[in-house]
């Protein structure tokens, strides 16, 4: 598969064309940048360890019924996945009180919830990625109803999915983010990645953070965190 003119830059991938125009390649970045943007730095192999953990993680999914836009891997930061227009949401779910949640509603972290919380953001770097409901995102027309609705019974899937192969790795998933697209025949697909920059990951027994967390809070340990989920998931 050719790589052709770069398509995107985002903060922590690139996307480039390929031949096929349902076709795009998602090259994987070192760069992490955390609190809107404002915190930069670079987590060396991180690039590689994502790239692989996401494939990793989409292909089980895959499996058990939840459609992805991953087609194939290509290399240690690339893959060829399906060419799809973002729905502009942040699609977050939480199993436990953390981040943001925790600071929002001045709780604690690590409360147990008795059902997952799935909420939205906006996906809009103007606007740092607001807050929003179901009926915000009908009115301002970032997805229909019927969308919202797929989209949350997707995710709540894709939780109890990970939530088993995480614990079988001795891993507690706190919450998560997820974006999903629409394929260029109009079916919602997830896309984007499913890695320690985007999920907080604590270890069952002691609830050592092993995420991106060791570099928004300055924890240390940064790089050894995301090699210690790869190893775990992926054995390698
Ligand atoms: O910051 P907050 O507590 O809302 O994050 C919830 C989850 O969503 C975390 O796992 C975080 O890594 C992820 N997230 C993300 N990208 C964002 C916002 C949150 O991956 N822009």
């Amino acid at each position: 598969m050719e790589k052709l003119e770069q398509l995107y830059e985002g903060k922590a991938k690139k996307v480039f064309a390929t031949e096929n125009p349902d076709l795009v390649i998602v090259s994987y970045k070192d760069d992490a940048t955390a609190f809107d943007g404002q915190k930069k730095g670079i987590i060396s192999g991180k690039g590689a360890i994502n790239n692989r953990m996401t494939n990793f993680l989409m292909q089980k999914l895959e499996k058990q019924g939840v459609p992805t836009h991953f087609v194939e891997e290509l290399n240690d930061r690339e893959t060829v996945v399906r060419k799809v227009s973002i729905v502009p949401l942040e699609v977050i779910v939480r199993n436990l009180s953390a981040g943001h949640f925790a600071s929002r509603y001045g709780v604690e972290e690590g409360i147990v919830f008795e059902e997952p919380v799935v909420e939205f953001s906006y996906k809009n770097d103007d606007l740092h990625d607001p807050l929003l409901n179901d009926d915000h995102a009908v009115a301002l027309k970032l997805a229909t109803r019927e969308e919202i609705a797929v989209i949350k019974q997707m995710a709540l899937k894709v939780n109890e999915l990970l939530k088993g192969i995480l614990l079988e790795c001795g891993v507690t998933l706190v919450d998560f983010k997820l974006e999903f697209g629409k394929t260029s025949d109009g079916k919602l697909v997830l896309a984007d990645e499913i890695s320690p920059d985007t999920c907080r990951f604590w270890d069952a027994k002691t609830g050592e953070k092993l995420d991106k967390d060791r570099f928004r809070r300055d924890l240390g340990n940064v790089e050894e965190a995301y090699i210690e989920m790869r190893r775990r998931l992926l054995g390698e």
